[in-house]
């Protein structure tokens, strides 16, 4: 067995009750510790004298002891050790809380280095809690301190001594993966010495080093792992082969509209992966209003001409009926058999929709999370489509792909992110961009303002209702719970329906309402029985209702900059001038950055980009939808040039060598399969 494979419990100082508590924290094995990257790093190279020290901050320092120690009870519970010290500044104490076992510790005439926290009291100086070890020693004091993330039970110092115990013993046995002209071309540390610099580095400039080549190799292995994974679905013949058909083009022809450019392009590219006998994995990324759902409709089309059912999942029962009846029009006399399959349908006409699904009688079914339970059996499954992919997890998809046999997919999401990103967070997939709205539509016109405002937005909104269009009010998100939310949202529809616009027909959506209510109100509100709309962000997500032109944002702040282009994107949508009144209550520097950059543009390319500059990548994706490795060192957006170097490697070695078989490249072939084999995908070399 490989050293570095030894279970960490036979690390001297583990034992089975330490290595329960390092197994939480992900370290299972002597090269999970070697990896174990600190979070932080707490600088305490630099020494100052108690003269130099300012009060609160943190300091190392060189003292002696100078007298007695004494202990202060102030009251129950609390004591107070205190040292007398001097440095060659200043004299002063060494001041612990509840710590009175550390009295005997030292002898007058004693040299320590401390570090901890500068104090003044009554004039005199303090260094509170410090830790400290003996002149010259340079364990703790002195250097840069790892700083790691840790569980219940287990210190930052212990997990240092282990760092260190591995690394007396296994580091020599860390064997450098990359080809020397790699190490070279980009001018990496050797592996050995950036495992040792990551954990202990002597000074700033080596721990950037051995960072960045910790995170290139990551970047670069995974990369690589996610270019072959795309190559085993090329190369495995399991696909379904559609037909290709004339009637397509006919049914593209005879659309009440014509598709843009960017729409022929993707429906191509979806036409030819669907006439492959290899598995489609296809996500399309557009704008809001980009028009993604007829290319669904086209894919759908040729699904079902070639005689296989197709699936459509959407994440509200709002949005998947109104696919399903944008569906059912769009396919008016082609004999498409479409149904929908939501929470709310009834018992016994789910139960018709389930026996009709199975013996194929129905072509397309539409439909929410409900369509992934167990009882929904398909008979030839050949196409699945998930809109609005971010709405759901990897699990969800996953579980409605295993309805069919190998079945083709798309996934569709409004989050355009650069395809730098792309080719890491979608990893397998391939990607299709819908980057130009369909003609004809005007320019949203966004305005940010303060509460101040509000009066005249009012007076705005009347005068468009007038004329005849319609209003959506987002009422603000609440953080901390949903139930005040909807409260928001109730007390806002009072003041409209009661106050503000009593003769106007106002309506409300929140979360909380039946589907039922809600399906009823989004139905008024498209039949225009409804003028204005006080919504929670239930409407983010979809909706279509061309002749709403304004979109008014109550505490715009509290929303994500992607978030607020989502809800910006249900206006614009028909033929009229379209206004987003952002009311934002905050002076924060970062939210009226978000509102500057919303007036400033519409395309959601540039949005998502600065949305990732100011939120960070962390945040911005939430938790991890993807299921793949994930990165322990790297930073997409910091790291964003070094992922591009190792983009640009990845394809060029493996363009180079697709079997990693030469000499040189067995290695990284290695740690590639060890990565992915711990997310539970296996990659093929073939
Ligand atoms: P999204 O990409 O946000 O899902 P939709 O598919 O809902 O956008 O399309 C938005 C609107 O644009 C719909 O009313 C749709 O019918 C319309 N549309 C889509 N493509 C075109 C086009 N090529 N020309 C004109 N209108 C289009
Ligand atoms: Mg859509």
């Amino acid at each position: 067995m490989e050293p570095l494979s030894t279970n960490i419990q036979y690390l001297k100082g583990v034992g089975p009750k330490r290595a329960y508590k390092l197994r939480k924290l992900g370290i299972n094995t002597i090269e999970d510790l070697l990896y174990y990257i600190p979070r932080d790093y707490e600088d305490r190279t630099q020494f100052k004298t108690l003269r130099e020290c300012t009060v609160g901050e943190k300091a190392s320092l060189e003292v002696e002891i100078l007298g007695e120690p004494k202990i202060i009870r102030p009251r129950k519970n609390l004591s107070i050790l205190k040292i007398p010290i001097r440095d060659i500044s200043y004299n002063g104490y060494l001041v612990w809380f509840n710590q009175e076992y550390l009295k005997d510790k030292f002898f007058i005439g004693e040299k320590l280095v401390v570090n901890g926290k500068i104090n003044r009291m009554g004039g005199e100086l303090q260094i509170v809690n410090p830790i400290y070890e003996k002149t010259g020693a340079r364990e703790k004091i002195g250097r840069i301190v790892p700083i790691y993330p840790l569980t219940e039970g287990i210190t930052n110092n212990e997990i240092i001594k282990l760092v260190q115990s591995a690394m007396e013993k296994y580091l020599n046995y860390v064997d450098e993966f990359l080809p020397q002209e790699i190490i070279n071309k980009y001018d990496l540390m050797g592996i050995k010495e950036a495992i040792y610099n990551v954990h202990f580095p002597k000074n700033k400039s080596l721990l950037e080093k051995s960072k960045r080549r910790l995170s290139f190799q990551e970047l670069l292995v995974l990369q690589m792992g996610l270019f072959l994974l795309k190559n085993k679905n090329i190369n495995s013949k399991n696909g379904i082969r559609f037909k290709k058909l004339d009637e397509i083009d006919e049914f593209i022809e005879n659309l009440p509209f014509k598709l843009t450019r960017a729409q022929r392009k993707v429906v191509k590219e979806i036409e030819e992966d669907m006439e492959k006998d290899i598995q489609m994995n296809r996500l399309v990324q557009g704008d809001v209003g980009s028009g993604k759902t007829v290319v669904a409709v086209i894919a759908i089309f040729k699904a079902v001409k070639s005689g296989y059912q197709a699936v459509m999942m959407a994440p509200t029962e709002i949005l998947a009926t109104q696919h399903f009846e944008s569906l059912k029009k769009f396919y008016k006399g082609y004999d498409i058999e479409v149904e929908l399959l939501i929470g709310s349908v009834p018992q016994k006409k789910k139960e018709e929709i389930l026996g009709r699904l199975r013996e194929g009688a129905i072509d397309v079914l539409v439909g929410t999370h409900a369509i992934i339970q167990d009882n929904v059996e398909f008979h030839n499954l050949g196409l699945a489509i998930t809109d609005e992919q971010h709405r759901f997890g990897v699990k969800q998809r996953a579980l409605l792909t295993q309805k069919g046999r190998n079945p083709d997919i798309i996934v569709m999401t409004a989050t355009p992110i650069p395809r730098t990103l792309a080719l890491i967070l979608y990893g397998d997939l391939d990607i299709s961009i819908i980057d130009e709205l369909p003609p004809g539509r005007k320019e949203i016109e966004t305005y940010a303002v303060g509460p101040q405002m509000i009066e005249r937005v009012n007076k705005f909104v009347e005068k468009q209702v007038l004329e005849g269009r319609q209003a959506y009010i987002v009422c603000p998100l609440i953080e901390e719970s949903d139930t005040l939310t909807v409260k928001a949202a109730e007390d806002l529809y009072l003041n409209f329906s009661d106050k503000v616009f009593p003769s106007f027909r106002v309506g409300l959506l929140h979360g909380k309402m039946k589907p039922r209510e809600k399906d009823l109100i989004m139905e008024e509100f498209k039949n225009h029985e409804i003028d204005i709309l006080v919504s929670t962000t239930v409407i983010e997500v979809g909706v279509n209702v061309p002749n709403a032109n304004i979109m008014v944002i109550y505490n715009a702040e509290r929303f994500g900059l992607a978030q607020l282009h989502q809800l910006r994107g249900r206006v614009g949508r028909g033929n009229y001038q379209s206004y987003c009144i952002l009311i934002n209550e905050s002076n924060n520097p970062i939210s009226r950055e978000r509102m500057r950059i919303l007036q400033s543009t519409t395309d959601g390319f540039v949005i998502s980009e600065k949305d990732l500059e100011l939120r960070g990548p962390g945040e911005f994706f939430g938790t991890r939808q993807h299921g793949l490795p994930e990165l322990k060192v790297a930073n997409l957006f910091t790291d964003m040039a070094l992922l591009k170097l190792a983009q640009k490697e990845a394809m060029e070695i493996i363009l180079k060598d697709p079997k990693l078989e030469k000499i040189g490249y067995e290695k990284i072939r290695h740690k590639i399969q060890q990565l992915f084999s711990k997310a539970g995908k296996e990659i093929v070399f073939n």
